[in-house]
């Protein structure tokens, strides 16, 4: 590490302490930001981690939607997000608007809804789930007419999964259909020995090539068992970094390059040390929306 970056890095941690903060940061973040973070995760486990923290701050290092869920499910702590920017195109494609004509359209439906989502929409869902336990979540309803939102490719492959009747929204994640097929044909002649590993979030004929479907906590966990020595990872590359710190002598060969979620990218140790030391950028849910939005993740966080 060059002087300066120590010096940053102990700044960091200086006043994280002074300020009884937490840092938390989603496995797609920068490896110089997953390196300064108490826990690295996916969605589910950054929530569960939000929720029991002691931490009166959460630097939140992922995107807005990360941010919100935490300040659901603290409200008495600050939430800070390094770069209030970093928004997900996906948590986009949906509005409560539209998902309250939706609902109007079927009203015997359970809306479920994944975690990429504003707290707006949250509160007009009846459960939320991340790609860690959406099979689980859906199964388990007694329902079996669904609306999912927003993510259609989720979807998809949860309905495969459980035979669910359900209606997609038209959502996408636009760094994850990036990952074509034809990447994962040409990655399995060059490592025939590899196994492949894909995000829920890909297109449906990407899945269909994959050994497994997992979410990024999903795939850290698989990565460690003794038999895995090479893996085609089919998700945001970010997650590389951690797959290769925690599993050294491993290899890990990203399906696609292009495979980069520029808002997570957004998010620098500068920028931590300048949130920090200006307590600011702040997220925050108006309290009507969070108690709503709140009964939809504790739902969730029940199941798993
Ligand atoms: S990777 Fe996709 S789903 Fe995740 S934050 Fe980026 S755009 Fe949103």
């Amino acid at each position: 590490m060059e002087n300066r970056d120590a010096e940053l890095v102990n700044k960091i941690l200086s006043l994280k302490r002074e300020k009884k903060a937490v840092i938390l940061a989603h496995n797609y973040q920068l490896g110089e930001v997953q390196d300064i973070a108490d826990f690295v995760g996916d969605s589910l486990g950054l929530s569960q981690n939000a929720a029991t923290t002691n931490a009166r701050v959460i630097v939140f290092c992922g995107v807005h939607f990360m941010a919100e869920t935490a300040s659901i499910l603290c409200p008495d702590k600050i939430v800070l997000l390094p770069d209030m920017n970093a928004g997900c195109p996906m948590a986009d494609m949906i509005t409560a608007k539209r998902l309250r004509e939706r609902k109007k359209e079927l009203p015997n439906a359970t809306v479920v809804c994944y975690i990429n989502s504003s707290a707006e929409v949250k509160a007009e869902s009846d459960i939320c789930c991340t790609s860690a336990n959406a099979v689980k979540v859906v199964a388990g309803l007694n329902r079996d007419e669904i609306i999912f939102v927003p993510d259609q490719y989720l979807g998809h492959y949860v309905q495969t999964k459980t035979g669910k009747k359900m209606h997609l929204w038209p959502g996408f994640c636009p760094t994850h259909i990036r990952i074509r097929p034809e990447h994962i044909t040409q990655l399995k002649q060059e490592y025939p020995q590899a196994k492949v590993v894909v995000h829920p979030e890909c297109r449906t004929e990407v899945i269909a090539l994959a050994d497994e479907v997992l979410s990024t906590g999903g795939m850290c966990r698989y990565a460690r068992q003794e038999e895995v020595t090479e893996v085609i990872v089919g998700t945001e590359i970010g997650i590389i970094h951690r797959l290769k710190k925690e599993n050294p002598g491993k290899k890990f060969i990203p399906v696609s390059e292009q495979a980069v979620c520029p808002n997570m990218k957004l998010i620098t140790q500068e920028k931590v040390l300048w949130s920090l030391e200006a307590m600011a950028p702040e997220v925050r849910v108006p309290e009507q929306t969070r108690l709503k939005a709140k009964a939809a993740v504790d739902r969730m966080l029940r199941v798993v």
